[in-house]
């Protein structure tokens, strides 16, 4: 793109792709990106899982309106299927019945099939389960994988095809408002006028507000670790469920012809290139073999991302406050991956200044929960 953009958008990740790919056929849009390749941070760190039941309400309702897209993307957006069926079992053991009780009462509440299997239909399905003093489990059948490369990728491409461009190296230093239109200063020192400036920096959102002379909301980005391992030879694994401990201390996946485990922990830390921490990895270990007859000698890969969230865990998606032509895409916690096609299509209608679109109304979307305006009395 050789005019100055129409809008700018910081951040590569998932969050971005998908609006830039939602706003590419109505204005210029450049993506700028600090790292070489975009997806390096949490988009390229999640356990990729899509489930109507995650999240608070907002974030449920952008991932109800995500899944048209996923299911059915547009002619050419993608060669192979973005969602597939996984499941998920949420298992207890004896002393944790009203745990289970609880989460079937919690989850049947937000209107997404769910259900109740007991110990034998547990085993059934997952054969390593612990089956001493197992109770059973609680089902989402509907809980989908989502081949997060493929969508990412597919928003790539569809925004170099209209027009649009991603800039990858390029690092937003600073931002100023002269008038009607901001001015960037990159790391390297080249700079771009534009009149919108969107903030889709994930774990550093509040660092680029900042950046841009505006005040934080207060982002909270908290790591979670996980690991491969090899699923036990002569079983096959790949049809499994994803199973979780109902108390939230673990869980694991099929995963590429092997096995995905997670601690499920939700560490505060600044952001940053975050890796896992050994104890991490090790209470991941513990609680899936204690859960299963599972032995884990060695994990094959580990890693850890960020998941950031807002105070009261719903997205951040709208115009700033106080500082005019600065938008929001921000606190996408555990749910960026499943929401991100519905929180696009939502910041692409506010930028443009357009009716919501119906469908995102049909799922209860409501841009005042998250509105950045929320916190433009919190912290400075
Ligand atoms: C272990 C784990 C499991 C998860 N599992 C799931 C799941 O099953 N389902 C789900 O939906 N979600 C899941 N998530 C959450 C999901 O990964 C995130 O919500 C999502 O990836 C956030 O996307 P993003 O685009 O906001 O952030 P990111 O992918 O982090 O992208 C932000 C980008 O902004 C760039 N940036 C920052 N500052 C600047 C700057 N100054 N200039 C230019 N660029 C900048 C960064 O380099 C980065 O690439 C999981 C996360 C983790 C860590």
């Amino acid at each position: 793109m050789n005019d100055d953009p129409d809008i700018a958008i910081i951040g590569a990740g998932i969050a971005g792709a998908a609006l830039a790919w939602h706003l590419a056929p109505h204005a210029r849009v450049l993506l700028l990106e600090r790292e070489a390749q975009p997806g390096q941070h949490s988009t390229g760190r999640s356990a990729a899982m899509f489930m109507e039941t995650y999240g608070p309400p907002q974030a449920r309702a952008l991932t109800r309106a995500s899944r048209a897209h996923y299911q059915q993307p547009p002619a050419g957006f993608t060669d192979v299927p973005l969602l597939a069926p996984r499941g998920v079992l949420y298992v207890g053991w004896q002393g944790q019945e009203a745990a289970l009780e609880a989460l079937l009462a919690e989850l049947t509440a937000t209107g997404a099939p769910v259900g109740r299997i007991d110990a034998a239909e547990a085993l059934r399905r997952v054969p390593v389960l612990r089956a001493e003093g197992l109770l059973g489990a609680v089902t989402e059948p509907d809980a989908m994988d989502i081949d997060v490369h493929a969508l990412h990728q597919g928003y790539l491409r569809g925004l170099k095809r209209a027009g649009g461009a991603l800039c990858c190296s390029a690092e937003l230093q600073s931002a100023h408002r002269n008038g009607d239109r901001w001015t960037l200063t990159l790391k390297d020192g080249s700079t771009l006028r534009c009149p919108a400036l969107v903030n889709a920096a994930g774990a550093w959102a509040d660092v680029v507000a900042a950046r841009c002379g505006a005040r934080p909301v207060g982002l909270q980005p908290k790591r979670r670790s996980a690991f491969t391992f090899a699923a036990p030879e002569g079983m096959d694994a790949r049809a499994w469920p994803t199973v979780a401990a109902i108390d939230e201390t673990w869980y694991f996946k099929p995963d590429a012809g092997q096995l995905l485990g997670s601690p499920a922990n939700a560490d505060p830390v600044d952001p940053h290139d975050v890796v896992p921490e050994e104890l991490d990895i090790a209470l991941g270990i513990h609680g899936i073999e204690q859960g299963t007859r599972l032995t884990i000698r060695r994990p094959q890969r580990t890693w850890a991302g960020l998941r950031s969230f807002a105070a009261d865990g719903e997205l951040v998606i709208g115009w700033d406050a106080q500082a005019p032509g600065l938008f929001w895409l921000a606190g996408q916690g555990g749910y960026g991956i499943q929401s991100a096609d519905g929180a696009g299509q939502l910041a692409a209608s506010l930028l443009r200044g357009v009716a919501l679109p119906e469908q995102l109304q049909a799922q209860g979307v409501d841009p005042n929960a998250m509105s950045p305006a929320r916190f433009a009395s919190g912290p400075g």
